[in-house]
């Protein structure tokens, strides 16, 4: 089945239609409609999955999904356009150009946390750039996968565009095949795997994944507001965001205001951490809820720590009195726990940060410039904020994507467009001027002329 596919979207692409920008810009219509109609069955199945609530679906899914749209729909024709560039007296009288083109047929592997943007927005940025595509969401919440192949697959040619649904048995069939772009969403030890079986047929990847991203609030902020951009950016998604702020670091000289404004923060957004609040998602299965309990470490919980394995509920939880050496600082957390370390001596905690893989995210909660500055220098980070967290994946002027193992490349807005394209260069010469310079025979006088130009 893959095979017959892949062969007819091969087939599509070489027609030539995908190069047509306004095909483009209808289909990226049509899929803003289809969406639309479709709303409420997106709210219902991903609130069967994990208990996810309509309005962070909105919020943190759809509305960056019809953002990315409309950018496209205003853009692709200035985006598809060839741009000149200066050529230089070499090649004079010719001009130069970069012509963006399509790479061909493609294919966007989901993860499961923010399951409608995190496939759609690589999917339709892919068909934006004049690509077809093949989806893979992920499987684990079973509803959205359904839906999005159903509102995809009854509404697109699947010469164009189609979901394929189904785990990892799914994924390594599709990867036996070439494809001329793969984008992948996803964990580090799969991003591997995928990037291995990228290699074989030299397909160009894009890896968004995921990693450990410190958060530094310093003596100088001011407390209520940090608290409450950090709060909220850990706890959406019940801490199951790739750009999550994964642990504390704190001036020691705060700790303890900063935790006690923690927890009167958590209590007031999250009725006093009750099992009830249907606002706050739940873990997505109970592997995940099983692995996140065992982390909780009793001894050092400063709040919450209630959980619910039959309807897989953990509370915003704070951990305190944490070193780099507990077992909840060795991998990403993506989930509701909180540990906070504190720190006195600022070269240490950088040398420690540094000494682990390169983050997806880094936030900085300070006023003073200085300090700002020496952690930009210092920490090599995908993207952030500085006295905010999450709110820089918003914008689509900058590029969202990880640095070594957090990921290989980036997306969002042009950054998407320019990752599923080549940029073709092109020299473009007239007829009625030619130097002898460099054809033969060569000779003393021809070289010291060459190094005259070009010293
Ligand atoms: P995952 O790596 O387990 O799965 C991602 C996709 O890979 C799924 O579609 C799954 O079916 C497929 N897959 C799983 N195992 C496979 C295998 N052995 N061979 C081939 N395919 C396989 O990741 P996940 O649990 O869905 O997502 C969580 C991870 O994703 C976290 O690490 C998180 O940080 C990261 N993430 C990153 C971003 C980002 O934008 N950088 C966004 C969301 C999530």
């Amino acid at each position: 089945m893959i095979q017959k596919i892949l062969q007819k979207q091969q087939d599509f692409f070489n027609s030539n239609k995908t190069k047509d920008v306004s095909f483009r810009i209808e289909q990226l219509k049509l899929f803003k409609k289809v969406l639309k109609e479709n709303e409420d069955s997106l709210y219902k199945a991903i609130y069967q999955d994990f208990g996810k609530s309509e309005f962070e679906t909105y919020a943190s899914e759809l509305s960056l999904i019809y953002h990315e749209l409309n950018s496209f729909i205003k853009n692709i024709k200035k985006w598809s356009r060839p741009t000149k560039v200066s050529t230089g007296f070499v090649n004079f009288p010719a001009k130069s150009y970069i012509i963006p083109e399509p790479l061909g047929v493609t294919l966007v592997i989901g993860a499961w946390n923010y399951p409608y943007q995190i496939s759609l927005i690589p999917a339709l940025t892919a068909l934006a750039a004049g690509n077809t595509v093949i989806l893979k969401p992920s499987e684990l919440p079973a509803n959205t996968s359904k839906i999005m192949a159903k509102i995809i697959n009854d509404n697109f040619p699947s010469e164009f565009f189609c979901v394929i649904e189904g785990g990892v048995k799914e994924t390594t069939d599709l990867l036996e095949h070439r494809f001329d772009k793969i984008f992948f969403t996803g964990s580090v030890p799969v991003g591997k795997i995928i990037y291995q079986a990228a290699a074989k047929h030299l397909t160009p990847v894009t890896l968004e994944l995921g990693g450990k991203s410190p958060t530094f609030v310093f003596g100088d902020v001011d407390i209520k507001m940090t608290v409450k951009r950090i709060v909220w950016a850990k706890f959406l998604n019940a801490g199951q965001t790739c750009i999550a702020p994964d642990y504390i670091l704190v001036e020691k000289a705060i700790e303890k205001s900063f935790l006690e404004e923690m927890k009167r923060e958590i209590e007031e957004h999250y009725k006093n951490n009750e099992d009830i609040d249907d606002n706050y998602t739940r873990i997505i299965n109970t592997n995940n809820y099983d692995r996140l309990s065992k982390l909780i470490d009793p001894d050092k919980i400063y709040c919450g720590g209630n959980t619910n394995k039959d309807n897989r509920f953990i509370s915003p939880t704070i951990l305190q009195n944490i070193s780099f050496d507990d077992e909840i600082m060795k991998d990403e957390i993506f989930g509701p726990i909180l540990p906070v370390i504190s720190f006195s001596n600022l070269d240490e905690t950088i040398k420690m940060v540094k000494d682990r893989p390169k983050p997806l995210s880094c936030y900085i909660y300070s006023k003073n410039k200085k300090t700002i500055d020496k952690l930009l220098k210092e920490i090599s980070f995908g993207g952030g904020a500085i006295n905010d967290s999450l709110m820089h994946i918003t914008n689509d002027n900058l590029p969202f994507g990880g640095v070594g193992h957090s990921g290989i490349g980036s997306y969002h807005g042009k950054y998407g467009f320019n990752a599923f394209s080549h940029y073709k260069s092109i020299l473009d010469k007239p007829f009625w001027l030619e130097t002898p310079l460099k054809y033969s025979p060569y000779s003393i006088k021809k070289l010291k002329m060459l190094k005259w130009l070009f010293e």
